[in-house]
């Protein structure tokens, strides 16, 4: 008997017809014998809606009403799949997350998982019930009900995983497995296997959203296994294995390591520019300072060098949902740093090549230009760190440059 957490993504829990599907697949699971926890994310467009409201009500809204408002949509959901469950004669219950509990810190919105208590849940489970829990929700240590970021209900199920020493966590969403770039945008990227924790790491962080970040940083600190599947298509591959495990890197064999293993694509990032700063020591602290004591994570900076004037231009991103937040703790802190004007722009993306085989070759940046500049696509601004490289270039030009991009590293598939 293994204990395995099987959770569901949006698309999967979209409507009772799929959550009744969802039901006749954990409980092939319970037949085979096995214990189940079920974590599940609310319904497709659900959170996106929610989200809408309390942009509506305030720019500036209070976060831990927020929170209160979009975990709504997995406390639905939960109950729903607790109810088509019994309806398929599988005893089972819901476990909201204030009742296990699943502590979490109190940052609002973005919440991290503390513990879990998982003492009523294994009786439970010892009793032969499924246990269905909301993902993306915890509670905070005030006792009021936090929320993960956007995404985590795939960190909520990592974090089951780790806390039930579960055998594996199983990700059913509506792909079949990891990519090497989203396969909506290119229909000739290839489903990859295996996955090492560390490139999912980095190709989860520039917005492969197929898992959660920090869901996959918990299942390598954990060492959880976890296997990305599709709850819509029960193909086999060639080989017999279905999906994308993620695994330790000395589970990937020489044959398999690709120079570059995937690229990733997100538009979820604001662009913001203060122009006339003046260009002396601490004038950058001043800029970022406010930004970090208000929990809003920066991401890319260029400084361009001084004007004649002795001020300079000082251009960085952060997320898009932080740009009114960013805005509004800039104009508070103007009169410290003191810039002339404060321009912002929604309409970038942030395009990634990632792979651990860029630590022993060299070039691999230069590919990314010299290919976004045959296609006139112009580089706003650079990272990179050991195994990933990241442009910012305007959002018109997205598909193009992930598409020629997959070309150029040779990751395309023979064919579709
Ligand atoms: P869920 O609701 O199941 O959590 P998500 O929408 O969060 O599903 O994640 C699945 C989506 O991730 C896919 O539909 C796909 O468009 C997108 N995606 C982005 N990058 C990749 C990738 N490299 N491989 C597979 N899917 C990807
Ligand atoms: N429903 C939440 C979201 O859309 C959490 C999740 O689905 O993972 O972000
Ligand atoms: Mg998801």
């Amino acid at each position: 008997m293994a204990r395995i957490v099987m959770k569901f993504g949006g698309t999967s829990m979209a409507g009772i017809e799929r959550i009744r599907s969802v039901a006749a697949r954990v409980k092939r699971e319970v037949e085979a014998g096995n214990q189940v926890a079920v974590v599940v994310s609310a319904m497709a467009g659900e959170t996106d809606r929610l989200v809408g409201f309390c942009r509506e009500a305030s720019a500036l809204y209070d976060r831990r009403e927020y929170d209160v408002v979009v975990s709504a949509g997995e406390q639905i959901t939960s109950g729903l799949l607790a109810i088509a469950l019994q309806a398929a004669g599988v005893p089972a219950r819901s476990w909201l997350g204030w009742q296990l509990p699943i502590s979490t810190s109190d940052a609002h919105a973005s919440a991290r998982i503390g513990t879990i208590d998982t003492a009523a849940l294994d009786a439970s489970l010892a009793a032969g019930e499924v246990a269905v829990i909301p993902g993306f929700q915890g509670l905070a240590p005030g006792g009021r009900v936090t929320t993960l970021g956007r995404g985590g209900s795939d960190t909520s199920a990592v974090a089951m995983a780790a806390a039930m020493k579960a055998d594996r966590c199983d990700i059913y969403t509506d792909v079949d497995g990891v990519y090497t770039t989203d396969p909506r945008i290119v229909p000739r990227a290839r489903k990859l296997g295996k996955v090492t924790y560390e490139e999912m790491l980095e190709l989860a962080s520039v917005g492969a959203k197929v898992l959660q970040t920090r869901s996959v940083g918990l299942a390598m600190k954990e060492k959880v296994r976890v296997r990305v599947l599709s709850s819509f298509d029960d193909t086999h591959d060639a080989d017999g294995h279905r999906g994308t495990l993620i695994v330790g890197e000395e589970e990937i064999d020489d044959m398999e390591r690709q120079l570059i293993t995937g690229i990733a694509h997100d538009k979820n990032e604001a662009k913001i520019t203060l122009t006339q700063v003046p260009d002396r020591p601490g004038a950058v602290a001043s800029i970022f300072a406010p930004l970090a004591d208000a929990e809003i994570n920066v991401d890319m900076i260029v400084q361009n060098i001084a004007h004649s004037t002795g001020s300079t231009d000082v251009t960085f991103t952060v997320p898009a949902v932080e740009l009114a937040r960013t805005l509004d703790t800039l104009e508070r802190a103007r009169p410290g740093i003191g810039f002339d004007k404060l321009i912002h722009d929604t309409r970038v993306a942030k395009i990634s090549v990632v792979g651990v085989g860029m630590r022993s070759h060299a070039g691999v940046a230069s590919t990314m230009f010299t290919t976004l500049g045959e296609r006139g696509i112009n580089v706003l601004a650079i990272t990179t760190s050991e195994i990933k490289v990241s442009v910012l270039i305007q959002e018109d030009y997205t598909e193009l440059a992930v598409r020629v991009l997959h070309t150029a590293y040779g990751l395309d598939a023979e064919e579709i």
